[in-house]
C-alpha cells in the first residue's frame, strides 16, 4: 500500500491526499491499511465508528467522513474527534444550525454534478454553501463533487466543468478526484483528491492495468489443491455438474470458495494462477471449494499453491471473468480468510 500511495503521491501534484479506507480498507483491514498508508495527508471512510477506530489506534490526520453525518447526534463526535463530515442534504444544515458544535468544525460540501447519488444540485448549490459558511459551527468548508465515469470513455469534462464553474464563485478549495481521475485527469486534482481502489494495486481501467500504472496488488489471495480428481469423459464436476470433461483429464480441488470471497458467479475458466502458471476453474464454485483444470498441470497435486488473485494474477483478470469489479472482490475477502502480512 505504501508504495501504491507513493504512486498516488507521484500524480498528485500539489493536492493533498485522503486515502479512501471505507469499507475495512476494500477488505485489507482497517488497522493495516491505517500502518500501510501511514503517509496519506488524511484518510476518508464512511461511518462515525471506523474514524473514532482510527483516532483511537492514533491517527491524526483529517478524517473525511464520506457520507457526513446521520443524524444530530453525530455532531458532537465529529468536533470531539476533529472528523470533517461530507454535507450533502439541507437537513444536515439544519442539524448544524440547531446544534452547533462546541468547536467549529470543516466541513466538505458536495455538488452534484451528474452522478445524482448524494449532493447539492446547481439550482440549490450556490444557497448552501452560503448556508455553509455563515453556520457559527462551521469552520471552513471545502467543495466536492464525485465523478460516474472518470474510468470510462465518457470521461470527466462533462461533470467537471459544471462544478469548476460553481466552485469559481466562491473562492474555496474543493475536491473531485477519485483513482481514475487522479491517474488520468490532472485537472480534476484541486486541493484534496481522494483515491481508493489504486492504493490496494488494482486499476480502475479496463484499458490499462495496474502494471502498466505502475502499482502493485496489496492483496493475494492463495490457497492450496487439497484433492486430486481423475475424470472420464463425459464427467461432470461439483453442483449442477456445470463443467463436463471432454476427454480423461486430471482436475484438482482447492480450499476456497464463495464463503471466502471468491465470486460464486465466477464461470468455468476463470483464471487462477497454479504453482506460478495460469490455469482455469471448472464449474459451480462451491461454498468452501472450487476446482480447477489441471491438464496441463502434471507437476502439480495435493499441497500445490493456487493464487486466486494478486500477485501474478490482477484482481481485474479474475472480476471480469465473474462478471463483476476488482472493487467488489475486494471488499468481499471474508472475515474467515487467515491474514498473513508480508510486506
Ligand atoms: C469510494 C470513494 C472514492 C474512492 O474511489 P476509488 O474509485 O476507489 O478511487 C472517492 N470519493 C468518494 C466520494 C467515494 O465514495
Amino acid at each position: 500500500m505504501a508504495h501504491n500511495l507513493r504512486v498516488a503521491r507521484s500524480y498528485a501534484g500539489t493536492a493533498r491526499l485522503f486515502a479512501v479506507i471505507k469499507a475495512n480498507a476494500y477488505g485489507h483491514g482497517l488497522s493495516r491499511a491505517r500502518r500501510g498508508l501511514a503517509a496519506a495527508d488524511g484518510f476518508a471512510v464512511l461511518t462515525l465508528e471506523e474514524a473514532a477506530n482510527l483516532r483511537q489506534m492514533g491517527v491524526e490526520q483529517p478524517i473525511l467522513l464520506l457520507e457526513g453525518i446521520f443524524g444530530a447526534d453525530e455532531i458532537a463526535p465529529c468536533a470531539e474527534l476533529d472528523l470533517w463530515p461530507v454535507l450533502h442534504h439541507a437537513g444536515q444544515l439544519d442539524w448544524l444550525r440547531r446544534q452547533p458544535p462546541v468547536r467549529p468544525i470543516q466541513v466538505f460540501l458536495k455538488f452534484d454534478s451528474g452522478m445524482h447519488r448524494l449532493g447539492f444540485p446547481l439550482a440549490e448549490h450556490a444557497a448552501a454553501v452560503a448556508r455553509a459558511r455563515s453556520l457559527p459551527g462551521v469552520a471552513g468548508v471545502t467543495l466536492m463533487t464525485h465523478f460516474a465515469q472518470a474510468d470510462e470513455g465518457a470521461g470527466v469534462d462533462w461533470q467537471l466543468q459544471p462544478f469548476l464553474h460553481e466552485v469559481a464563485g466562491h473562492g474555496l478549495p474543493w475536491s473531485s478526484a477519485n483513482s481514475a481521475a487522479l491517474l488520468r485527469y490532472p485537472e480534476t486534482l484541486g486541493a484534496w483528491a481522494r483515491p481508493g481502489l489504486m492504493l490496494y494495486g488494482a486499476s480502475p481501467f479496463a484499458d490499462a492495468s495496474a502494471e502498466q500504472l505502475g502499482l502493485r496488488p496489496a492483496m493475494t489471495l492463495q490457497s492450496e489443491i487439497i484433492s486430486v480428481q481423475s475424470l472420464q469423459a463425459g464427467e461432470g464436476v461439483g453442483y449442477g455438474q456445470l463443467f463436463r470433461a471432454e476427454r480423461p483429464m486430471r482436475m484438482g480441488v482447492v480450499a476456497c470458495g464463495y464463503a471466502d470471497g471468491y465470486p460464486r458467479h465466477a464461470l468455468t475458466g476463470t483464471p487462477v494462477l497454479l504453482n506460478g502458471r495460469m490455469s482455469r476453474t471448472l464449474g459451480r464454485i462451491s461454498m468452501d471449494m472450487l476446482c480447477v483444470d489441471l491438464s496441463e498441470h502434471a507437476d502439480a497435486g495435493v499441497g500445490s499453491p493456487v493464487v486466486l488473485w494478486g500477485e501474478g494474477l490482477p484482481v481485474e483478470a479474475v472480476a471480469a471473468a465473474a462478471g463483476t469489479s476488482s472493487y467488489e472482490l475486494l471488499c468481499a475477502l471474508a472475515a474467515r480468510v487467515p491474514v498473513l502480512e508480508v510486506d
